[in-house]
Order: structure tokens, then C-alpha cells, then sequence
């Protein structure tokens, strides 16, 4: 399957792995929009959120998890930092391999553009 992020999930793409197991990997993203800018997937192709399932939940909060845990490595964690989805093309989904951006290091506005 043609697609980036199980492609760099799969080691095929080389790209520094800032935390990897056996659900999930986490990466600096590409073209970062805050001084830390982290990438979380899981290991299984999941095009978007509207396709999980009931057995995908353990999975959901484990992403959630590792976020919280690489905030902490981040030092972010204190400050604060922001998980986000986009769900689907009219949210600004471009790669659709389900991805969490940590967002964090500066200020955040409130609502998202
Ligand atoms: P989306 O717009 O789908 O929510 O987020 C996709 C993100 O993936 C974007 O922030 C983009 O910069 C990042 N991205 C796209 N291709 C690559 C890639 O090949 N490597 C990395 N590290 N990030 C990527
Ligand atoms: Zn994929």
C-alpha cells in the first residue's frame, strides 16, 4: 500500500523514530508549525478517526499516553501543549494514516484556524 506513514512506521522511509513499540511510533513532523511539533500513529493502517472501532480504544489511549509522555520528555508537559486530529480533507487531513500532532513550546490560540 502506498502510504507514507506505514511506510515509516515499517522502517521503508528513513525517518528518526523519536519513540517507537510494538502499537505506535512517534517522529518530528516534516514541516513543523511549533518549536515541538511531534507526530504519534499507530502501527496499523487506520485511514482516519472515523474508522476506528470498539477494538481500536486500547490503541486510542495508548496514543494519548505516549503524547503525554513525550510532552514530559519535551518539557512541555507543565506549560502545556495540544493533541489534535484532523479528521477528514475539510479539517486539514493531508496524510490519511491516523496521526496525533503534539503541539507545543509556544503559545497556543484559541479557537484552531
Ligand atoms: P495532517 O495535515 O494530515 O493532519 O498532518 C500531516 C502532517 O504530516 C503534516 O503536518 C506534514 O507536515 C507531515 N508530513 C507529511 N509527510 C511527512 C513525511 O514524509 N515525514 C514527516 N516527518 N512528516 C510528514
Ligand atoms: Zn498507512
Amino acid at each position: 500500500m502506498e502510504c507514507i506513514f506505514c511506510k515509516i512506521a515499517q522502517k521503508e522511509l528513513p525517518t528518526k523514530l523519536i519513540y517507537e513499540d510494538n502499537l505506535v511510533v512517534a517522529f518530528d513532523d516534516l514541516h513543523p508549525r511549533a518549536p515541538i511539533h511531534k507526530l504519534i500513529i499507530p502501527r496499523k493502517h487506520i485511514a482516519t478517526l472515523n474508522d476506528i472501532t470498539d477494538i481500536d480504544m486500547p490503541l486510542i489511549g495508548h496514543i494519548l499516553h505516549t503524547a503525554q509522555k513525550l510532552a514530559k520528555d519535551c518539557d512541555i508537559a507543565e506549560q502545556g501543549y495540544r493533541v489534535v486530529n484532523n479528521c477528514n480533507a475539510g479539517a486539514g487531513q493531508t496524510v490519511f494514516h491516523l496521526h496525533f500532532h503534539l503541539l507545543g513550546g509556544r503559545e497556543m490560540s484559541w479557537p484552531p484556524g
